[in-house]
This record gives structure tokens, sequence and C-alpha cells, in this order.
């Protein structure tokens, strides 16, 4: 049996994109491997074109907007956004639920006025801030969709006038979203998609060009739509396996069909989590995150025979991030159900001991 990967990322992946993109390093294209053919050559833009089209068809993305696959992570998107998006001497909102978003607020601040109008870092991020009001007139509004580390989860975006960013690195393709009430959607592919290395931008095309800035060509979202991903050599590996799992994620149904699971898996977890004595949920009920689970254990005594317990069941990457402690039980789109009843498993008999 494999192992039980519940690791925050770089993430677990489908058993049969493991097995076809070991298969491309082999043999893409007439005994060339993938990782040494040209990123020009036919078979490799069939591969960028074949990623993008099942991006806009798994999230149903209108006319105009753009999709890339850039470099820098999710983290090169904290400038990135600012530097295309904040006019000089222009302003934006943000929403900061957590260690990324604070990050995304510390680079804007380098552009232009930053206003931070709700901020849950008062309980150590544990809920979503609501009621905030977002001023009018200001270039952009952003805010982390799932605050992976904290384990808490957007449900309702605010309906406002002026543009929204968000990040969905981490429940990018987990869920339906409406990519009309966005103008920037990025996710890095090592949450949810693909292996690090590529980080998915989607951009409606008219909010760009607008800030009266001059950018640097490699961080101009405009130069990366001309050469369509290509401007310079796009990272290879990681955008076929992207496509890989975008596939196995169009075959399995979509994202009705992802979401529905999802909800069944959180579900599933939140459940044990609340019945059993032992453990406590870290993050407001009404915030959690249907792809990060957050708990911890109330008798210190058992933290080491439950963790030794994982060890035996091969249950893996469950501890949490250093800011939050405890547990952290990540339950991305490929992990099978089976692996989560085996952590509830393991959850009961250590209550029973
Ligand atoms: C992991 C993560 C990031 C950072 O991604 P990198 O690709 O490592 O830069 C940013 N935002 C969120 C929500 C994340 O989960």
């Amino acid at each position: 049996m494999k192992t039980h990967n519940f690791s925050a990322g770089p993430c677990i992946l489908p058993d049969e994109v493991f097995k076809k993109a070991s298969d491309a390093i082999l043999d893409f294209d007439n005994s060339l491997s993938l990782i040494e053919v040209s990123h020009r050559s036919p078979p490799f833009v069939n591969v960028m074109s074949k990623c993008i089209s099942l991006v806009k068809e798994l999230l149903n993305i209108p006319k105009g907007y753009s999709v890339l696959f850039l470099q820098g992570g999710a983290s090169l998107q904290f400038l990135m956004v600012p530097f295309n998006l904040m006019k000089l001497n222009g302003s934006a909102a943000y929403l900061n639920t957590g260690t990324w978003s604070t990050k995304a607020i510390n680079e804007a601040k380098l552009f232009g006025n930053t206003i931070v109008v709700g901020d849950s870092s008062d309980k150590n991020f544990n809920y979503i801030p609501k009621n905030y009001s977002v001023p009018e007139n200001i270039d952009y509004f952003h805010c982390t969709s799932n605050n992976t580390i904290f384990g808490t989860q957007i449900k309702e975006f605010p309906k406002i006038s002026s543009p929204i960013v968000c990040d969905m690195s981490s429940d990018i393709f987990s869920r339906k979203i409406n990519i009309n009430n966005f103008d920037i959607i990025y996710a890095g592919a090592q949450k949810n998609m693909g292996p690090a290395g590529t980080t998915m931008v989607i951009v409606k095309d008219e909010t760009l060009n607008k800030t009266g800035r001059d950018i640097p060509t490699m961080l101009n979202y405009q130069t990366h739509i001309d050469k369509e991903s290509m401007f310079n050599t796009p990272p290879v590996f990681s955008i076929y396996v992207s496509m890989l799992t975008l596939e196995w994620l169009k075959n399995k149904g979509g994202i009705d069909y992802i979401e529905k699971i999802n909800n069944e898996k959180a579900n599933l977890l939140y459940k044990e989590i609340d019945r059993n004595s032992l453990f406590t949920g870290t993050a407001n009920t009404e915030d959690r995150s249907i792809m990060n689970v957050t708990f911890s254990i109330l008798e210190k005594e058992k933290e080491k025979i439950f963790e030794n317990e994982c060890l035996k069941n091969k249950i893996s990457g469950l501890k949490g991030h250093r800011s939050v402690g405890g547990y952290r039980a990540s339950i991305y789109n490929a992990m099978p159900i089976k692996s989560i009843k085996t952590l509830i498993n393991v959850m009961q008999k250590v209550e029973n001991l």
C-alpha cells in the first residue's frame, strides 16, 4: 500500500498521473524525452494549448480572459499583481487571512497605498473576517480563497465594483467558482494541479495596461499573453503533468463531480474531529476549509502514541504548520476517501487506548 500523503504541498496527485508523467520522461515524442524536447516543437506546443483549453473548459472561463503558465510561484504574483494593477499614486484593498495574505500585503506596500480592510490575525487567523467594507475607487481588492496553513476558506466573496484578485493556490479546481466575478486568479501548481514549477494565472485582459507604470518585460502580464506563455522557456514538465491532472479531472466528471467528493471527504473528517473526545478543530466551524483540515490533540500524553500509530499506518505529512501547531490533513482532489478513513480509524483507536 502506498503512503497516505496528507502533505499541504507539493501535493498528492492521481496514481495514473504519476505513471504517465514517468512514461513521458522516457519517451514523449519519437523516443525524445519530455524534458529534452524543444518547447517550440509541435508536440509540446500542443501540450500547452491542451492544458490551457482544459483550464478554460473545467472552470468555464468566458471570452476576454487569458490563461497563463508562469514561473516564480504564487509568491511572485504577490508583486506582479500590484505592478500590473496598482496605478501610480493608486491604492488597493487587501483582506488579511493568513501568512500568504500577509506576504502579498507586504509586496503591495512597495507599490502604493495598501488598505487592509479585514484582518483575522487577532485570533491567529482561525476565521474569515465578515462585514468588512471595501472603499470605492481602489484599483483592486485582493483576497486568499483558501488559507492553506490555518485551514480556513472564503465561502462567499464580496460583491464590489472594483476588480477582484484572488490567490487560489490551494483550492483551485476543488469547487465551482464564477470566473466573471474575478479579474485575476492565480495559483501555484503544486497544491492541487501538478508539481511545483509553474503558476497558473487567469487574467481578464481589459484589466491590464491602466497603471501608467513602466513594467519590466518579464513581470508584465501582457508579455506573456502576447507570447502565449512562451516568451521564455516554460517549465515543460510542470505544465505537462498539470495537463495530465486536468485530463484526469475532466474524465472523472469535472468540478461538479470533484466538489461533491471534496465535500463528502471533508465532512467525514470534520465529523470525526467533532465527535472524537481526543481531538478538536482549530478553525472557526463556518469557515472550515474543505482542502486543509486543521486540528489538535487534547491530551498531550497521547501525542506520541497518535504519531506512532500514523507512522504504522503509513500516514504522512500530517504535522501542522509551525505557526499553528497540532495537525493538518490536506485532502486535495487526488486524496482517496480510503486514506481519510484510515486516518479516522487511527484517531478512533488512539481515543480508545
Ligand atoms: C503555497 C501557497 C503560496 C506560495 O506558493 P509558492 O508557489 O511556493 O510561491 C501562496 N499562496 C497560497 C494560498 C499557498 O497555499
